[in-house]
């Protein structure tokens, strides 16, 4: 549904930013510049079909422009999937800083950044991402109101993160083991950082069979006393005889090397872009008879509670919103299994489903 008729009636050498926004086409892209500050930004409107676009923003030292352009196009593309099958009113977007986080970094700067947002009138609405810190967002909103995720606001999104990774897991588990509980299941978690705590915490409860990994000591060594899980080596999680992998630290996990070795028969986890490349190895998991739970989908927690301080939502609703995560993984996994299709590829056609569906209700903003 996003592509574009006339591709061929686009001069590819003659307009390189328009034709790349084509292939998928995205909505707008503002380029921002500001010599006084160093501020050198690109705001990404994917689509608006359902809403504002909301996805954070990136302060990242690209190599050059051409990888933040392809990077800020792909990541506000993204954003559009996981609002849409999350079931928000909400569009995707996302936006870049170039530079090093170390180095670049003022208040003049975020403030500059925080105008380029604003004229965007309520278009697209910013939040933190990798590279940017609660301070650096409290500048931004000096400029802007449409900023979502400060301190005092709807708070750390992991226990929201992490109970929609659980319950996503727990959908897993009931169509492939026949029951949705996870007692006595051998579950890996990669990663006990923010989500991955919370999580290691709810499979306690339930009485799994806890494994853990983190590269950080003193934490690993923390949450494996407190809840009685077996600590396993960085490398060594892949070879762990497990029921259930959960990625919580990287992404690109599941890969050439590591899906020779994996014996689990999920993989759900809240890390990012967890398919090293997803049809090779999403078709792959597949083949092998484990049910992968779409990345996108699981960990979207946090993304509903960002849209909880977007509408001024209870935090009754947002856990509920997430525990419709359990009905979306299992609507997903059983439509993959009927149709022979790979479950990330039913994700995405769920959510551009959505986006049509409800586009021929609402016209763009
Ligand atoms: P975090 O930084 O708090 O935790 C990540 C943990 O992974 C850290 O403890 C780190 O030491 C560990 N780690 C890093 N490399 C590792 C490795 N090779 N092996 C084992 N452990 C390793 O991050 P988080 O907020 O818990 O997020 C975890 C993942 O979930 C990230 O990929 C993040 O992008 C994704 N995610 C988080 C949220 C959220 O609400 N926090 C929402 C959506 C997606």
């Amino acid at each position: 549904m996003f592509e574009v008729k006339n591709i061929e009636d686009v001069n590819l050498s003659e307009n390189p930013v328009i034709s790349r926004m084509s292939e998928h086409n995205h909505e707008q892209l503002l380029f921002c510049n500001d010599n006084q500050t160093g501020l050198k930004a690109i705001i990404a409107v994917h689509n608006t079909v359902l809403g504002p676009a909301l996805g954070g923003t990136r302060m990242w030292n690209y190599a050059n422009e051409q990888e933040a352009l392809i990077d800020v196009l792909r990541l506000s593309r993204g954003m559009t999937y996981k609002n849409s099958i999350s079931g928000l009113n909400l569009g995707g977007g996302k936006a870049v800083i170039i530079g090093d986080s170390r180095k670049i970094k003022s208040e003049a700067l975020f403030r500059r950044f925080g105008k380029f947002v604003n004229s965007l009138a309520g278009k697209y609405i910013t939040a933190e991402d990798v590279g940017i810190s609660p301070v650096d967002m409290a500048y931004v909103s000096m400029e802007t109101e449409h900023v979502v995720g400060l301190p005092g606001k709807s708070g750390d999104p992991s226990p929201v993160t992490a109970y929609g990774v659980y319950v996503g897991m727990k959908a897993c588990a009931k169509i492939q083991f026949g029951r949705d509980s996870l007692e006595g299941k051998k579950v890996v978690v990669q990663g006990v950082g923010h989500v991955g705590e919370y999580l290691v915490a709810s499979l306690a409860k339930e009485g799994a069979e806890i494994y853990v990994s983190d590269i950080y000591e003193p934490t690993l060594k923390r949450v494996a006393e407190k809840y009685n899980a077996k600590v396993v080596g960085i490398d060594e999680v892949y070879d762990v005889d497990m029921d259930i992998y959960a990625p919580c630290a990287l992404g690109a996990t599941i890969n050439d090397d590591t899906l020779s070795r994996l014996k689990c028969s999920i993989i759900a986890g809240a890390a990012n872009n967890q398919l090293a490349d997803e049809e090779k190895h999403g078709k792959a998991v597949m083949e092998k008879g484990i049910i992968y739970a779409p990345d996108f989908v699981l960990n979207a927690g946090g993304v509903i509670n960002c849209y909880s301080e977007v509408k001024g939502l209870p935090s009754k609703w947002t856990m509920n919103k997430a525990e419709h995560i359990y009905d979306t993984i299992e609507s997903i996994v059983r439509r993959s299994i009927n149709e022979g299709v790979p479950t990330y590829q039913i994700a995405n056609k769920m959510a551009e489903e959505r986006i049509e569906a409800i586009g021929k209700v609402k016209l763009p903003m």
